[in-house]
């Protein structure tokens, strides 16, 4: 199939009805790029799943283009699920309610609730609005890869297999949105992102992470958030998280440099660049800044063809556990601690 590529808001009506006509389009959002279809066309949703290479039952988030339509797709809103909503969208967070008939099941993975985003990048809206329809979206990457924060991220995994990618540039923020469960007795973060639990804490005191953020899910165990317990942001290369004061993580990892020769070798430094013999690419010293370079960085070193990677980490700031989370997953949580 050929892939058209449209330069920011120029095509969108064309690519409204690309997606009306049941086809799909990868599209920027603040968070990363999205691989989108109708998410009243179940025939459309399916296609996400063959493109990405996506298990069955990990469900798609459906993205509106105002918060109010949200009433269209859910069957109850709680009174905090509403505050999240009136605070955070549109936004980087996604909030998952129980939803009513008109979803598909396919888009929910056989779930009767629906996770729902109002993105605040004004290509995504407008392209939901062209459309006409909700648009049901997971990250535009194949399953397992790193998620796309540049359109030519998007290029590199899906050109052939899908209808069209609108280019807008760096995605803002560079990691998921925070999905919020607000289906239980107390609300749960049950993946940590652009929204932080400091900033939600302010609307909904009460609200917590859910035990399995930051720690591998077992093959038979059954967490609330499906994506949880799939291999994740994996880059080609072998990488390692090093966690802790400046000095000690960079004596480690100077340390297994000379244990690695004759391997390629990548640092992802956060604190500074003191290491001979190594490929380094900067993460930023906030978590911010950590988020937005990290998965653009896992890319380059699969590009560069490293083999190994290092990644200095330490907890900066309330971005810690979004970037913590993609961080560890893509380590296969080898993580050492100095
Ligand atoms: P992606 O946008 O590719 O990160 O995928 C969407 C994420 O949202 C996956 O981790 C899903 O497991 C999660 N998700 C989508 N719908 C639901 C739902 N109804 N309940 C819990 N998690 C969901
Ligand atoms: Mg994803």
């Amino acid at each position: 199939m050929e892939t058209l590529i449209f330069k920011g808001i120029d095509n969108i009506e064309e690519a409204g009805r690309i997606i009306a006509d049941g086809g799909l389009v990868a599209f920027p959002t603040e968070t990363v790029y999205g691989l989108g279809a109708s998410a009243y066309d179940s025939g459309a949703a399916k296609k996400i799943y063959a493109a990405k290479g996506r298990p069955s039952d990990n469900p798609l988030i459906v993205h509106i283009d105002e918060p109010s339509r949200i009433y269209e797709l859910a069957d109850e809103i709680t009174p905090d699920a509403q505050k999240i909503i009136n605070a955070f969208m549109p936004g980087a967070v996604t909030v998952i309610v129980k939803k009513n008939a008109k979803i598909s099941g396919d888009v929910t993975a056989g779930l009767d609730t629906v996770a729902v985003r109002c993105p605040s990048n004004e290509i995504a809206r407008a392209l939901i609005k062209a459309s006409g329809v909700p648009i049901a979206a997971p990250s535009a990457n194949i399953s397992g890869k790193p998620s796309p924060t540049t359109a030519r991220h998007v290029m590199d995994d899906m050109t052939g297999k899908i209808d069209a990618i609108i280019d807008g540039g760096a995605c803002e923020v560079g990691v998921e949105s925070t999905i919020v469960d607000t289906t239980g007795e107390v609300c749960t973060v049950l993946r940590p992102g652009g929204v932080t639990l400091e900033m939600l804490r302010e609307v909904v005191p009460d609200i917590r992470y859910d035990k399995n953020i930051t720690r591998a899910i077992g093959e038979n165990e059954k967490p609330k958030c499906p994506g949880m317990k799939y291999k994740h942001y994996s880059p080609n290369a072998d990488v390692y998280v090093i966690e802790g004061g400046e000095k000690e993580v960079q004596a480690e990892i100077n340390r297994r440099i000379s244990e690695n020769k004759g391997k390629n070798i990548g640092v992802l430094f956060m604190y500074g660049a003191v290491y001979d013999g190594a490929v380094m690419l900067g993460a930023g010293g906030g978590g911010k800044e950590y988020a937005h370079n990290l998965f653009a960085a896992l890319r380059e070193f699969d590009r560069l063809n490293i083999d190994v990677v290092f990644a200095e980490f330490r907890e900066a700031d309330g971005w810690a556990q979004a970037v913590k989370n993609r961080l560890y997953k893509a380590a296969a949580y080898k993580v050492i601690h100095v």
